[in-house]
């Protein structure tokens, strides 16, 4: 039985699926399915991913606030007709800036595309962002100033595995991707793998027995680290002095801005010892091709990129991926671990506040143009850039900020920095419309709620971590009155009386989208579902139907005017939020093995609930005795956001220094409660993974 061959719903690395008929009405079983990337694997994620599809609370129909504040079931026409009527009329009051527009990395190209030309042509506003800007953004930045392009791994990911070493800094891929760890196998063997993580994770445990090295870092000093291995390639002789003269515009820079950084000075900001820095840098340089290893690779994940300096960090790991000459070499590279199923193609279609689709600026007088002949409108009558996202959030509802707000595959409650800030902001609306497949804590506080399509019953397309895209199938009906978010999009430019076009059907979508795309640095013009659906591995670029794709980018020239990267000289700066003496420790957060994003879906499966039900701090033991807390006892979490309490998980995989809450718990359980929304000045990224926190037992009542 081959059944109907897809995509796991959750992550970037899209592992490849096949869904069967199930007993029930609406199920499908999910079995794993051959794939270069995840290699005929799938975690527990994937394996239970059917049970959303007939969650208990699945959203069915329509919902609208009524006069006495609840939420009641409402036909399709009645709840569109209501959205339409107060958009009109806010927009009439306040101008069309008046409406905003936050979108997903979860939501299929199509659904992206759409979405942003939902924004820009039947609303007209510049107000519309998503919340991929909490995911890879700042690695999108570093990337476009270094390289011209930003594609998550310019390269497959099957070329990891043969890479010598592979640095990780700040990713846990034995949890968030499991079956990606199998791609580490080369570097392991030759005891390559170098982690940098302030946890002791699943990830950094794989260095053990001779196969790495464990950076365990203070939080929030990675930048500092990676100054320090590319100081010790420089000083040690190890570059790759031809590739940088050949390749990058600025050698010199590299040098002048590395020289500060010895290893014993990066041992008294990291906590990392002078001699581990050294050892590490000469294990990835070893590897790399100038030295006649057999390749090198740097990768990134949110550890590194969720700072106030994200996007510098990253710029760092590229700045040691130039000196070691690594970026267009077959077998090596830097890469970013993007994290969202669609985190890739999310970012490529228009959803950001300041693109349009093809990966094109929105300030570009040609991207307008031809967008506007894609769309059949003036071009001088699209909007400019937008606001990102915490700072639309925190627009919401002031003064001369926008009045109703449109949520699409985002739970905002839950995944935003400063949530007492974020309830605030949804509050003072006038109204906030959300479409989901459940009723998910930013649902619950919707004056509309629309229930809407998900993985096993749409077609459409997903472009994973390499820039590969991929056929997502339908294989069961939706249950009830749910529909897709392209019919929202389409029911509303009809009723705003948009003349442009809003196709419901994922393939005219798709050629749409082809069109809007020619030209531009995501070029899909010549993708076809019917290329996809014969098996066809196709990687952005793809400019014509007889191209073969771009697997690999950067072979020849980067994506600059000139062709070289762009050394960008970077140095360390504190936490935005850093300890006192009233709050010591450094607060990080992260993932689980059981669990996506904001967990409004792998909440709602039995087993990956009943494996990690509610939320926890680790603390070392000997914060614990200090406390005199003891496993499993409730303890207190302040910063200068908020609070919280949560169950102690005493373990001395995490620094003395520091404590870790996972992110994927609601309500009082959420530790984006405590976060800093302090932001990355280039990604806009908010400071989700280091801020001071004031640790205390908890007395009960
Ligand atoms: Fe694969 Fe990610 Fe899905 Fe797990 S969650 S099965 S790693 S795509």
């Amino acid at each position: 039985m081959t059944g109907v061959a897809t995509h796991c719903p959750y992550c970037a690395l899209q592992c490849a699926t096949s869904l069967h008929p199930a007993a029930e009405p609406g199920a499908v079983v999910v079995r794993p399915r051959e794939f270069p990337t995840n290699r005929g694997g799938l975690c527990r994620k994937g394996w239970t991913a059917a049970e959303v599809l007939t969650a208990p609370d699945r959203l069915t129909a329509p919902l609208v606030r009524n006069a006495a504040g609840e939420l009641v079931e409402a036909s399709w026409d009645d709840a569109l007709d209501f959205v339409a009527g107060r958009i009109r009329q806010l927009q009439t009051e306040h101008g069309n800036d008046a409406v905003a527009v936050f979108g997903g990395g979860g939501l299929t190209n199509e659904k992206a595309y759409a979405l942003g030309k939902f924004a820009r042509v039947a609303l007209r506003t510049k107000n519309v962002d998503y919340n991929g800007r909490f995911c890879m953004s700042s690695a999108a930045a570093a990337t476009n100033r270094a390289f011209g392009i930003d594609r998550g791994l310019p390269f497959p990911l099957t070329d990891v595995a043969g890479g010598a070493a592979v640095l990780l800094v700040g990713s846990n891929l034995a949890e968030t991707m499991p079956p990606a760890v199998a791609h580490l196998a080369g570097a392991r063997e030759g005891g390559g793998l170098l982690v940098v993580d302030p946890r002791r994770t699943a990830t950094a445990q794989l260095t053990e027995d001779g196969a790495g090295i464990h950076l365990q870092a203070t939080p929030g000093t990675d930048l500092a680290l990676v100054l320090a291995l590319t100081h010790v390639v420089l000083q040690e002789g190890l570059a790759d002095t031809e590739y940088l003269a050949a390749r990058t515009d600025d050698p010199d820079g590299l040098y002048r801005s590395t020289a500060a950084w010895w290893p014993e000075r990066a041992e008294r900001v990291t906590g990392v010892p002078a001699a581990v820095i050294r050892q590490a840098a000469r294990v990835l340089a070893a590897a790399a091709p100038i030295h006649g290893g057999a390749g090198a690779f740097i990768l990134t994940g949110r550890g590194a990129e969720q700072h106030s300096k994200g996007t510098d960090t990253v710029t760092a790991c590229i700045n040691l991926a130039l000196a070691l000459g690594l970026p267009g070499r077959v077998g090596s590279g830097y890469g970013c671990i993007t994290g969202q199923g669609n985190g890739q193609g999310g970012r490529e279609h228009g959803q950001k506040a300041d693109q349009l689709p093809g990966y094109r600026s929105i300030a570009d007088p040609a991207a307008r143009q031809h967008l506007g002949a894609v769309w059949g409108v003036d071009p001088e009558d699209l909007p400019g850039p937008g606001q990102s996202a915490v700072e639309l959030i925190n627009a919401l509802g002031t003064p001369d900020g926008p009045r109703a707000l449109f949520v699409h595959g985002s739970n905002l409650v839950v995944s935003a920095p400063r949530l007492a800030s974020v309830r605030d902001h949804l509050a003072a609306l006038d109204l906030l419309v959300v479409a989901d497949v459940v009723p998910s804590e930013t649902a619950l506080l919707a004056d509309v709620v629309f229930p809407v399509t998900q993985w096993a019953e749409e077609d459409g397309t997903m472009t994973s971590l390499e820039g590969r895209v991929l056929r997502r199938k339908a294989a069961v009906t939706p249950p009830g009155d749910v529909r897709s978010d392209l019919a929202i999009f389409a029911g509303l430019a009809a009723r705003l009386g948009c003349a442009a076009s809003f196709p419901t059907d994922p393939a005219e979508v798709f050629e749409e989208l082809r069109r809007a795309s020619e030209g531009g640095i995501a070029d899909y013009s010549g993708i076809t579902y019917a290329r996809l659906d014969a098996g066809e591995a196709l990687y952005w670029p793809v400019p014509a139907e007889d191209h073969a794709g771009t697997p690999r980018l950067f072979a020849d020239s980067f994506g600059t005017p000139d062709g070289r990267a762009r050394v960008i000289a970077v140095d360390h700066r504190p936490v935005a939020d850093d300890l006192t003496g009233g709050s010591p420790l450094y607060l990080v957060t992260g993932r689980l093995l059981q669990h996506y994003q904001s967990g409004a879906q792998t909440r709602r499966v039995v087993e990956l609930a009943e494996a990690e039900p509610e939320v926890f701090v680790e603390l070392h033991p000997r914060v614990a005795a200090s406390l005199g807390v003891v496993d499993g006892a409730p303890v207190r979490l302040r910063t200068a956001r908020g609070s919280m309490v949560a169950a102690a998980r005493v373990t001395s995989d995490v620094r003395p220094d520091t404590v870790f809450v996972p992110f994927h718990y609601g309500g009082a359980s959420a530790v984006n409660e405590l976060t800093n929304d302090a932001l990355d000045p280039i990604s806009r990224m908010p400071e989700f993974k280091a801020c001071a926190v004031e640790v205390s037992a908890e007395i009960a009542a």
